[in-house]
Order: C-alpha cells, then sequence, then structure tokens
C-alpha cells in the first residue's frame, strides 16, 4: 500500500507551494503514483486506464520493462558527460534516430524538451535564411519559452510582455471552426464531413487559406522574403485540428518559393502514433527542412531532439553551441530502447489499427449524440470536439465539459482535454492500448454521454 505524503497534503502543497499558473485536472484531483504500460493506479488503489499518456508523452507504455532495463543498465554505466568525450550511448542514438528520417535530415542537436527544440528551430532557421521574420498558424502551440511564445498562438499561455519580435500568424485552416471550414474533406480514416465533393489536391478552403498566408507574407515581410513557417502535424494543445488535405503542402511549397525555412513540429505527431506512418509530416507528402520532437522521444524522460540539413547545421557551427543535458547518456540509451519497442511490438501498426476502431467507434457516438459535434484524429491522436448542439457548433461552457469530464474519470478512462475553447476531448494513450481497452473506453464515453444528452440545452 501507499505510504507517501498524504492526499491532503499534497492538495495544500499544489495551492500553496507550487508553480499557481499550473493547472490541475479534475475537480478532486486524482493522485498518481504508479504506471505500468496503459494503466495508472492511485494512491488508493484504483486502476484508471490512462487515454492521455501525460499529455502524449508516455509512448510505449508507462514504466515499459525493456526502457526500465536500458535506462538501468546505463545508469550502473555511466550518467553524464555533457558530450565532451565520446560516448556510446549518444553515438548510437543519433544513428539509430536519423536512420527513421528522410537522407536529408541527418544532423541531430539533443535538447531536453520541446520548448527548448522549438527555441532551437527558430534560432537555426533564422540564421540560415537571413530573414528574422517567421509564420505560425493561430491556435498553434509550440511551447512556451520567451523565444517561442509567439508561435504558441492561443492567449491562454500568453503574458502581457511582447511575444517574440518577428513572429506573425496565419489564419488557421481548420475545417471544423474555421472562416472556410465545414466543406472539406481531411485525411482520416473517418471521413466526418460526408458532403465532402473536393477532388484530391484541389480544395477550395485550402486555396483561400494559402492566399491568406501569402497576404501575411506580403504584408509583413520585407520584399515578401520569410525566415520560416512552423507548422505542427496535427495541431494537439489546439484540440486535435486536421488541416484540410493538401495544405501543408501547398503552404510549405509557398514558403520555400521565398527563401523560408519549413519546420515540422512533432512533438506530438512523430514516432508512428499516427499510424500510417512515423512522422506526421509524411502524411502531408511535406519534405521539412527541420524537425522538432520531444515528448513520447522518451517515453516520459526528459528527451528531445532537433534534426536538420547539414546545410543548416553548417550555419549553426559559425559559433559554439553546447547543451549540458542535451544528449546526455540515460537519456539517448531510454531513446534507442523506445525507436526499438516501435518496431519490435509493431506500436506504429497497433496506433493504425486500434485508433481507426476508436475513430469508428467514436464516430458512431456523434451520429448519436447532438453534443458530439466533431470527431477526428489519425491513429491514436484523436479529438472529440463538444458543442451545446450540432447544427449550432457552438462549444459547450467550461462548465458542462468538466461535468463529463468528471464522471468519464469515476468511471476509470483519464483522458485529456483542449482546444482554443476547451471543448475538445483528448485521446491520445500509451501505443501499446488494444481493442479492448478502446471497446471499455467506447462504452463508458456512451454511457457519459447517455447521461448527458440534453447538457447542451440547459
Ligand atoms: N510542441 C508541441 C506540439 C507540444 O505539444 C508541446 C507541449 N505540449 C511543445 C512543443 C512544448 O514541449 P515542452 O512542454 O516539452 O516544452
Amino acid at each position: 500500500p501507499y505510504q507517501g505524503i498524504s492526499y491532503d497534503k499534497a492538495r495544500e502543497v499544489r495551492q500553496t507551494k507550487l508553480n499557481p499558473g499550473m493547472f490541475v485536472y479534475y475537480k478532486k484531483p486524482v493522485m498518481i503514483h504508479q504506471g505500468h504500460m496503459q494503466y495508472l493506479w492511485d494512491v488508493d488503489g484504483k486502476r484508471y486506464l490512462d487515454l492521455f499518456a501525460g499529455i502524449v508523452t508516455v509512448s510505449v507504455g508507462h514504466c515499459h520493462p525493456k526502457t526500465l532495463k536500458a535506462a538501468d543498465d546505463q545508469m550502473k554505466k555511466l550518467w553524464h558527460t555533457t558530450n565532451i568525450y565520446l560516448h556510446p550511448a549518444v553515438h548510437q542514438y543519433a544513428e539509430e534516430l536519423t536512420a527513421k528520417l528522410p537522407e536529408h535530415l541527418s544532423v541531430v542537436y539533443f535538447v531536453n524538451s520541446g520548448s527548448e527544440a522549438n527555441d532551437m528551430a527558430l534560432h537555426m532557421a533564422r540564421l540560415y535564411s537571413g530573414c528574422y521574420e517567421v509564420v505560425g498558424l493561430r491556435n498553434a502551440y509550440h511551447g512556451v519559452s520567451p523565444y517561442v511564445i509567439g508561435l504558441t498562438a492561443h492567449s491562454t499561455w500568453r503574458y502581457n510582455m511582447p511575444a517574440g519580435f518577428g513572429i506573425h500568424q496565419a489564419m488557421n485552416a481548420d475545417p471544423y471552426r474555421g472562416v472556410w471550414g465545414g466543406k472539406h474533406c481531411r485525411d482520416s480514416p473517418v471521413q466526418t464531413n460526408r458532403s465532402c465533393s473536393c477532388a484530391e489536391g484541389a480544395c477550395e478552403a485550402v486555396d483561400r487559406y494559402i492566399h491568406e498566408l501569402e497576404e501575411v507574407m506580403r504584408y509583413t515581410m520585407p520584399k515578401g522574403r520569410i525566415g520560416a513557417f512552423f507548422a505542427e502535424s496535427i495541431q494537439g494543445v489546439g484540440g486535435t485540428v486536421q488541416f484540410p488535405k493538401g495544405y501543408l503542402k501547398k503552404a510549405f511549397d509557398l514558403v520555400h518559393s521565398k527563401g523560408g525555412v519549413c519546420v515540422s513540429d512533432e512533438v506530438q505527431t512523430g514516432f508512428g502514433r499516427l499510424g500510417s506512418h512515423y512522422w506526421g509530416f509524411e502524411t502531408h507528402g511535406v519534405k521539412p527542412d527541420i524537425v522538432t520532437m520531444a515528448k513520447g522521444m522518451g517515453n516520459g524522460i526528459p528527451l528531445a531532439a532537433v534534426v536538420t540539413t547539414p546545410e543548416i547545421g553548417k550555419v549553426m557551427a559559425e559559433a559554439l553551441h553546447f547543451n549540458t543535458f542535451g544528449g546526455n547518456p540515460v537519456s539517448c540509451a531510454v531513446g534507442s530502447s523506445v525507436l526499438k519497442i516501435i518496431d519490435e511490438e509493431g506500436l506504429q501498426e497497433n496506433c493504425a489499427v486500434v485508433g481507426t476502431h476508436f475513430l469508428e467507434g467514436l464516430a458512431k457516438l456523434r451520429d448519436q449524440y447532438d453534443i458530439v459535434g466533431d470527431v477526428r484524429g489519425k491513429g491514436l491522436m484523436i479529438g472529440i470536439e463538444m458543442v451545446t448542439d450540432q447544427a449550432s457548433r457552438t462549444p459547450l461552457p467550461a462548465d458542462k465539459m468538466a461535468t463529463i469530464w468528471e464522471d468519464t474519470k469515476e468511471m476509470g478512462i483519464l483522458i485529456g482535454k483542449g482546444g482554443f475553447y476547451g471543448n475538445v476531448f483528448r485521446i491520445k494513450p500509451p501505443m501499446c492500448v488494444t481493442k479492448a481497452d478502446a471497446d471499455f473506453a467506447l462504452g463508458v464515453l456512451n454511457q457519459v454521454f447517455e447521461k448527458h444528452r440534453d447538457i447542451g440545452k440547459q
């Protein structure tokens, strides 16, 4: 049985001694103290099916025995060198990681978090392109360090401070809430928009959003040049927003034609989670110049990276660059084991199979309940957008979301919440979840949605 700090004491410390700007999930937060694969246990021994993986971070499973062994073996040998000497783990891992990427992406910088990775990507893109001006998308999340906070285009995360000089936002190509949304297709096994008639590569909304991106560049950038363009392959924090088919490809082509560098933020979408491909950018058929990754890369241990081309790496070599913990032996050993487990245990394939099964089940719930506005995603990156009713698409208010959310927790599943209006439930579990887990979760959601089917009208 659990014998650590008491629940009440932990809540008191949380309220008085920990970052007061940090949210905690649920009215009566759960105090988790153990995890195994896709399950978590609270201090009272109650088991939960973890469908949010510590915000899309636990990739192969909580305390996966093979990652545990990799960390343990490395810890017994060597913890740290700050990369001033050669050590096997970082070199082996860099070799294995780049083998998973297209050939042109061959130079790795190891860092410790997603924000740090995007900081670095922004820095190198500006240096290489010789242009300070960059564009991101509204509703994006790329981290909260002072350097990249401007790329995180959500007022939720903004302080009354300058949010990154030289950073501009283009309209978000959001098929559900965007001004030109709702009429076109997404690259998803579940075609949520059944009236879509766009031919491949001929989506009218895509052309409008691209035109707007072009205008942002034309009106704000010196000589129409651009330094960099940043995009997540599917927006995570923003509520699992998928761009309409062909958008990202056209955006990258436009940016490249103006001398800019394209950055794919794979912090949530990388490492096979989307099922059909190892990297999210591959699902869009684009060729990024820089890829940033974190979260699932280390299955929960701090590990992140920026991978780029030798040409960009050369510009970065004009000054020394150094990171004390980036590429430390323990994180790299865990990173290597994660890559191996994804392959050995067929986790990318599992994401495709279980994810599609999940999405199909959720699409049925959407057809059954008027409060489920949209079901979307790819593989095990899933969003359920809740509304007062499908016709108006009005976001379900926070208190009503909380009521539903609380019930799902009581019934044993932990799901996430996000989206600009906080009305999107997010399902992004450890990649080892099974169809049986998905069926259990679908059963819970069915019961909870049934109980609250009229909540949008109240
Ligand atoms: N990029 C994306 C797409 C993210 O989702 C996040 C974290 N939510 C980050 C960057 C920042 O990562 P970190 O919290 O490790 O700084």
